[in-house]
């Protein structure tokens, strides 16, 4: 039997507290998941804790016993998205939160075809569901949409990729302050316009290529993520070596 996590955020969950379900959780644990009397079950405070419970009966369940928090990485990874078209924004939630973002930030810039959205609840619970789905202790957050120029005008420590760009990747990495949270800036189905690309490099951020190939800005923003976050993960190796790394030429296929 699968392992069922449930955030709960409605009630005061610590150990030995008996909750109330609420009606959406009840239909999902007994109708959908099928789930009877004393079942094990997860809890998840959704600000980083988890906790093992038990269903007593229909209406409530016990929590029994705090857990070692071991899913969350120490990371601070931001990611902002262009808004995209029909459900690529969907898939973008569901897969950045599988690879652990702690935050999303949907913006408009000059070339994004849609220039608002009413989706920003739906993408929160395609959020909580993904965070359900692969064990996260916390939800990412999904902010409002904002303005290119806005968005520019508060990071400190980003990096925007750029298909044009000239530098790898990885020399933009070794610039960047990795004890703060690092915010990366992926662009609309049509890319960023030079102006776009120019206030931000005015504004210090470091632009960024991955790769020869022009991604889909979707597939742009899972593989930039996951690039970032094996870099972020081996830091100690690649300052140990730097001069290495940067003495061999990084060739695309
Ligand atoms: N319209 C552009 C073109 O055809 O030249 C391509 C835009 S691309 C589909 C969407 C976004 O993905 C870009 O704004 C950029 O942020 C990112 N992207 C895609 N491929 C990239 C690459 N090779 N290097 C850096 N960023 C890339």
């Amino acid at each position: 039997m699968s392992e069922i996590r449930l955030f709960i955020d409605y009630a005061k969950v610590s150990k030995g507290n008996i909750i109330e379900l609420s009606k959406g959780d009840k239909k999902y644990l007994f109708n959908v998941l099928r789930r009877l009397p004393d079942d094990i079950i997860f809890i998840l405070d959704g600000k980083g804790k988890s906790f093992k419970a038990k269903i007593i009966d229909k209406n409530h369940i016990k929590i029994i016993d705090e857990e070692e928090n071991i899913k969350e990485s120490h990371l601070d990874l931001i990611l902002c998205q262009a808004l995209l078209k029909g459900e690529k924004m969907d898939f973008v939630i569901q897969k950045s939160t599988e690879l652990g973002v702690k935050k999303i930030i949907p913006f408009i810039s000059e070339r994004c075809v849609l220039k608002s959205t009413n989706k920003i609840e739906r993408w929160r619970r395609i959020a909580k569901e993904s965070s359900e789905q692969c064990g996260r202790l916390v939800v990412p957050e999904i902010d409002s949409l904002e303005n290119f120029d806005e968005l520019i005008s508060y990071i400190d420590n980003g990096l925007l990729f750029w298909e044009k760009a000239e530098s790898p990747l990885i020399d933009a990495f070794l610039s960047l302050n990795i004890s703060k949270p690092l915010f990366l800036i992926v662009g609309p189905e049509g890319g960023f316009s030079l102006k776009e690309v120019n206030n931000a490099l005015g504004k210090g951020i470091k632009i960024a290529s991955l790769g020869r190939r022009i991604l889909r800005a979707d597939t742009a923003a899972i593989f930039s993520l996951s690039v970032v976050s094996f870099l972020l993960q081996n830091y100690d190796i690649i300052e140990v070596s730097e001069n290495d790394i940067k003495g061999k030429s990084f060739k695309d296929s």
